[in-house]
């Protein structure tokens, strides 16, 4: 019998390995007291390839020990209090026990001969997901390994009913009429709009701006210009893109008037909720999403504001039919006459994990609305760390936030732009080498900015404060050496 497969016969034994791990793990845990070593990729790659794959080690004791020194001993820890970097969640305790559950019986969602029940509850998340975004019985969609793929997916759904548009003259070459379509999105918006345009095979302009207003939301009366004048230079508008949440601020595009225009143009209306979806299990917030119903496909990434572990998220169509622009028969998988309930005929993927699983549990054990007090925790705590910024003598604070970013830099009374720009990578590399405290970065109107991305529910204002006294003290000191080298030089 091979002793490492898990096996009926093996039950005993992987459950002292599985526990020997989550205790490992556990301990780790409760020892973190920063987000990273801060140790640079030279040293952390020189460790991971002194590991000779061709001699294995004697046991899991010994695997769990190497573990330590070649990944978590330099891993990022997203629950760290100092953490406040990219779009990380903490994960939840039950998304967890789920992974044990998709990992161990390994179900396959592609098909029902390699899913069973597991295909129903996807279903029903799916439906769950649709029924909180206004979407009426006639919806449907998939899980995605990610907001990329929905947007990829979406994006490939909305060329499959362009191509359908009676405007577009089917005499024409393919490629020539690929080379015509535009898709409308803001500056603002994800870059896998763009990058998503590049791998349907649209041409290299595809991806026309459209401009925002002050608040950086895409204007709807702009979009309605650029629609006609698209349509006016025989060009087809195939796809408009609205963003809830954008990366860098947050910022949710006014939905209700976009859907209105997309409407009288009929074009494909996609929302990218991949950060701000969280907002459909807030009690306080749901309504910053209206006009979200209006939506003909939305994108959803769970691995971002309902905590779950990477992968989850979901594209959700308003009607079912959509799905069938990535439907191809595979005598083996599914042949059209078989009349069982295949996940394949709405995915990009043919093999495919169980992710939903992690939600439905997080929904059974945590429940909506805690989830949603968890999301509003997030953005309060944005809102409060804004209050504090718009006070403080060093920092400058870009704009208020919608949802859990701030945009800020290190700018005492009498430093230019140009200084507090330059400094401010510089103050991002210090703060991740020290490890103590992780802060992304950004580039607003061509200038350098860092970036918090608060989505902790566990973290408090004082350990906020913690993270901007970080910034601030880093910010002093290359202000100090910057000044003394000006001096030396002269
Ligand atoms: C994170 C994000 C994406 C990409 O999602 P992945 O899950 O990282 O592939 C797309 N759009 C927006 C607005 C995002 O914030």
């Amino acid at each position: 019998m091979p002793r490492h497969l898990l096996t009926s016969a093996n039950a005993e034994a992987y459950a002292r390995l599985m526990h020997e791990g989550v205790d490992t793990l556990a301990r780790r845990l409760a020892s973190v007291d920063r987000p990273t070593s801060g140790r640079r990729p030279d040293e952390v790659g020189r460790d991971v390839r002194s590991v000779d794959l061709d001699r294995p080690v004697a046991d899991l004791d010994e695997a769990l020990a190497e573990l330590e020194d070649v990944y978590l001993r330099d891993a990022v820890w997203f629950h760290d209090p100092g953490y406040a970097a990219h779009l990380n969640c903490p994960v939840l305790i039950p998304a967890l026990v789920a992974e044990l559950f998709v990992s161990g019986v390994n179900s396959s969602l592609d098909t029902w001969d390699q899913s069973g029940g597991a295909t129903f509850i996807e279903r029903e998340l799916v439906s769950w997901t649709a029924r909180r975004l206004g979407f009426g019985a006639g919806a449907d969609g998939v899980f995605t390994s990610g907001g990329t793929q929905s947007n990829l997916q979406a994006l490939l759904m909305a060329r499959g009913e362009a191509c359908l548009d009676p405007s577009t003259d089917p005499g024409e070459s393919l490629a020539r009429t690929l080379d015509r379509f535009r898709i409308l999105a803001s500056d603002e918006s994800h870059f896998s709009v763009r990058k998503s345009a590049q791998l349907l095979g649209l041409g290299r302009d595809a991806v026309v701006t459209v401009p925002t207003d002050t608040s950086r939301r895409l204007d709807p009366a702009a979009l309605d210009a650029e629609l006609h004048r698209l349509r006016g230079a025989g060009l087809l508008p195939m796809a408009v893109v609205a963003t809830a949440g954008t990366t860098d601020f947050g910022v949710i595009d006014p939905l209700g008037p976009i859907a209105e225009v997309c409407h009288d143009h009929g074009v494909w209306f996609h929302v990218d909720a991949a950060y701000g979806g969280g907002l459909l299990v807030s009690e306080r917030r749901r309504g910053l999403l209206d006009g979200i119903e209006r939506a003909d496909s939305v994108t959803i990434d769970y691995h971002k504001t309902f905590f779950q572990p990477v992968s989850s998220s979901a594209v959700v169509v308003r009607d079912a039919a959509a799905l069938r622009h990535v439907t191809y028969h595979a005598d083996y998988l599914n042949p059209p006459s078989s009349g069982l309930p295949n996940q394949v005929d709405k995915s990009l993927q043919t093999t495919r994990r169980f992710d939903a699983l992690k939600l439905w549990l997080t929904l059974r054990l945590v429940g909506a609305q805690e989830l949603g007090e968890y999301v509003d925790a997030v953005v309060d705590l944005a809102r409060a760390g804004y209050d504090l910024l718009r006070e403080d003598d060093e920092l400058e604070v870009a704009a208020a936030p919608t949802l859990s970013t701030l945009v800020l830099r290190f700018r005492p009374e009498g430093t230019s732009r140009a200084t507090a720009s330059e400094l401010a990578p510089r103050i991002r590399t210090t703060l991740a080498r020290e490890g103590r405290v992780m802060v992304a970065g950004t580039r607003v109107d061509g200038e350098s900015w860092l970036k918090l991305t608060l989505l902790n529910p566990a973290v408090t204002t004082a350990d906020l404060v913690r993270v901007l006294d970080a910034v601030r003290e880093a910010g002093r000191d290359l202000l100090e050496q910057a000044s003394a080298f000006e001096g030396a030089g002269r």
